[in-house]
């Protein structure tokens, strides 16, 4: 059996040494089996050194909430799937970026295609199910185009008896008028009927000014349409009217079914004894609230969603964990693209309040950030502590979600070895990733 070494390596794990300073972590059969201070390298003999001196060993990232993970449909609106090599290429993302497993939440992918995606990459691939007769009529309206039969036939039930750990993600930006709205769809037809092509944050402030930040068909405001028309190049183009339909016939068809599927979800993930996994945003806030008080574990899904209002978002987050539901946040495009989200400012009062106990990534139309950037600059910014925002994006997650990671998420004797090995000065220059104890990622490299 091979034991390979993290040497010298400052360790961060909130339950066990806080942070302990130049440690040694000797890894053999996919175990971690000590921690012990610094020895000198002859001390090893033949096993496998990975140099750590100055860098920060963490565990291996848990993201909870990604897309374009599998094999299969994309999306909960049943999107069709990306090329297989877009799907290896997103994990490898991920990897590189920390990531040692990752919860898929398109929703409508087979056991058997998720199986073969986990066979194809290191980064271990977990299943989670959005099918049930609400969220796949919901999806079929919205979009559906990659949906075969296996996919419509491989029920919500069906996925947990195969493993699905969670049921999620119900409800999402594409079928209740969120970020796929505004980056996919709106744009899609605007470029249709216009040639012109309209960013996402053209097409979001006219689905605003239509539909509102809630969704409602009683918000339209005439001089908004006009006013984002004009910002968004299509004064004399596309008429209020013709605003309207096209927003409204994007987004309202599926949006009552997706709001009606958050709460059957629920009751069938309270039924079936896994965690219910929503898209948390102002236009399902009501519904997530009132899932929020019964008897399921619900993890809301990126609690600093753009479409929130900066004091709805804490009240609301707030309300939602006295009632015993795990507040996520995703980094979303906040530092990088920026093409929906404007900025770091909700991120950090959520956290600067403790609501968060745990991050992910989302997509963010593929310009997520990573978990490790937006950790860095928070503590940064002062607004958490470096091992509770670790936590966050590792042992909280597995606690949360009890199948995503059994025996990870921790750097204790026992534990499985998925490691991290990151630069404490640039905590998303990500050196060595290690999962099951093999080293698949050195120098910033996949090996
Ligand atoms: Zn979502």
């Amino acid at each position: 059996m091979t034991t390979t070494v993290l040497h010298g390596g400052d360790l961060v794990d909130r339950h066990g040494v806080e942070v302990g300073v130049g440690v040694d972590v000797v890894v053999s059969g996919g175990t971690i089996r000590e921690i012990v201070p610094t020895r000198p390298a002859g001390d090893y003999g033949t096993a496998e050194l990975v140099d750590a001196t100055g860098k920060l060993v963490i565990p291996g990232l848990i993201n909870n909430h990604t897309h374009g993970t599998a094999f299969g449909p994309l999306f909960p609106s049943g999107h069709e799937g990306l090329p297989h090599e877009q799907v290896l290429a997103n994990l490898d993302r991920h990897l590189l970026e920390g990531t040692t497993t990752v919860l898929c939440v398109d929703g409508f992918v087979t056991a058997e295609a998720l199986a073969r995606t986990d066979d194809a990459h290191p980064v271990t691939v977990k299943l989670a199910s959005c099918n049930t007769p609400a969220c796949l009529e919901a999806a079929t309206i919205a979009d559906g185009g990659g949906l075969a039969d296996e996919n419509r036939a491989f029920t919500a039930q069906r996925a947990v008896r195969d493993g699905a750990v969670a049921l999620g993600e119900i409800g999402a930006g594409h079928t209740l008028g969120g970020g796929g709205a505004s980056y996919m769809y709106i744009p899609a037809e605007v470029a249709r009927r216009t040639g012109v092509t309209i960013t996402p944050r053209q097409s979001n402030a006219l689905k605003v000014a239509v539909l509102g930040r809630h969704i409602s068909a009683s918000a339209f405001d005439r001089d908004a349409v006009e006013e984002a028309l004009e910002a968004a190049g299509l004064a004399g183009k596309l008429s209020v009217e013709d605003t309207r339909e096209i927003v409204s016939g994007i987004i309202l068809p599926a949006f009552d079914i997706a709001l009606a599927g958050l709460t059957e979800a629920a009751e069938e993930a309270r039924v079936a004894g896994v965690p219910v996994l929503v898209h948390n945003a102002a236009a399902s806030m009501t519904q997530v609230a009132g899932i929020a008080r019964t008897d399921v574990r619900l993890i809301a899904g990126h609690s600093n969603h753009s479409s929130f209002e900066l004091r709805e978002a804490l009240a609301h987050a707030e309300r939602l964990k006295e009632l015993g539901a795990v507040v996520d946040v995703s980094t979303l495009d906040t530092f990088g693209a920026r093409r929906l989200t404007t900025g770091p400012e909700l991120l950090y009062a959520m956290f600067e309040a403790g609501l968060v106990d745990t991050i992910s990534t989302d997509y963010a139309g593929g310009h997520h950030d990573a978990i490790l950037l937006a950790i860095d600059h928070a503590t940064k910014a002062g607004v958490v502590t470096l091992p509770d925002a670790i936590a966050m994006a590792t042992e909280n997650v597995a606690a949360a979600i009890p199948g995503i990671a059994p025996g990870r998420g921790r750097i204790v004797p026992g534990a499985v070895a998925d490691i991290v090995v990151t630069d404490p000065a640039r905590l998303d220059r990500v050196g060595v990733v290690m999962i099951g104890g093999a080293v698949v990622v050195r120098d910033g490299r996949r090996v």
